[in-house]
């Protein structure tokens, strides 16, 4: 299967790679459910809605902070480098992510659209600026834009719209694509769920990549359960080696 998997990407012209929480679980990056420690008595659909913010910046930033730091320790796993050596032998690769960790970019990935933001960056409630959380200021809680407003994290929270411009770029890609490789990622919440689906809907091979089947994969032509780290690593030197291209 892995050298199935390895023959159809060398093969294929367009390739969007469309991934969720569940690639960067083994780099330790904790989804909102299993968040522990000093947080874990606090809801996290508070601490991720505008709603929350408004009412209480400073321990949303507080929190934020303490995630971020933890993100920013985070290194790739062999599931986002396996992902980046894909654009390395087709640059027409788009990888299309719900995560903010930006660990596909570490690994390597150069086409990447963030769909639900990233956190090297923060920006303004109110007006368009925006800055690097690296150069921001924290001592003083919570941080303020030149404009008086207060600084956000460049994040999508609960119940606010993906950013139209990102989105109209992944569905595009998805319509265009030859194939489509579907990592870690449930397939439940739209809008972004319809990206496998549009790629379907125009005959692009799918090939789905969870440790659980999704509600997508009746649809995919190859669904691979969770690999190891050597199968992983054994897609990428298959993906490396020539003696299999085809053309
Ligand atoms: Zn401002």
């Amino acid at each position: 299967m892995l050298r199935d998997i390895s023959q159809k990407i060398k093969s294929s012209k367009r390739i969007i790679i469309f991934t969720g929480a569940g690639i960067s679980k083994d780099s330790g990056i904790q989804t909102f459910r299993d968040e522990d420690g000093l947080w874990k008595n606090f809801d996290p659909q508070k601490l991720a809605t505008l709603d929350g913010f408004l009412k209480d910046p400073v321990m949303v930033w507080k929190w934020y902070i303490s995630r971020i730091e933890k993100i920013k320790q985070a290194k790739p796993n062999m599931g986002h480098y396996f992902v980046a050596n894909i654009e390395k032998i087709n640059k027409a690769t788009f990888v299309i992510t719900q995560n903010i960790d930006g660990l596909h970019k570490k690994a390597g990935s150069k086409n990447v659209i963030e769909l639900h933001g990233n956190v090297e960056q923060i920006k303004c409630l109110k007006c368009t600026y925006k800055k690097p959380y690296d150069d921001t200021d924290f001592s003083v809680l919570p941080p303020k834009c030149i404009c008086g407003s207060l600084l956000r994290p460049d994040v999508v929270w609960f119940g606010e719209a993906l950013p139209y411009e990102s989105l109209i770029k992944a569905f595009n890609l998805a319509e265009l694509a030859d194939l489509a490789i579907i990592i870690g990622t449930s397939n439940l919440v739209y809008p972004a769920a319809e990206i496998p689906f549009i790629a379907k809907r125009n005959r692009s091979f799918i090939i789905e990549i969870n440790p659980e089947r999704t509600v997508l994969t009746p649809y995919v032509d190859i669904y691979l359960n969770n690999p190891s780290k050597d199968a992983y690593e054994m897609l990428i030197s298959l993906l490396n080696s020539n003696e299999e291209k085809i053309s």
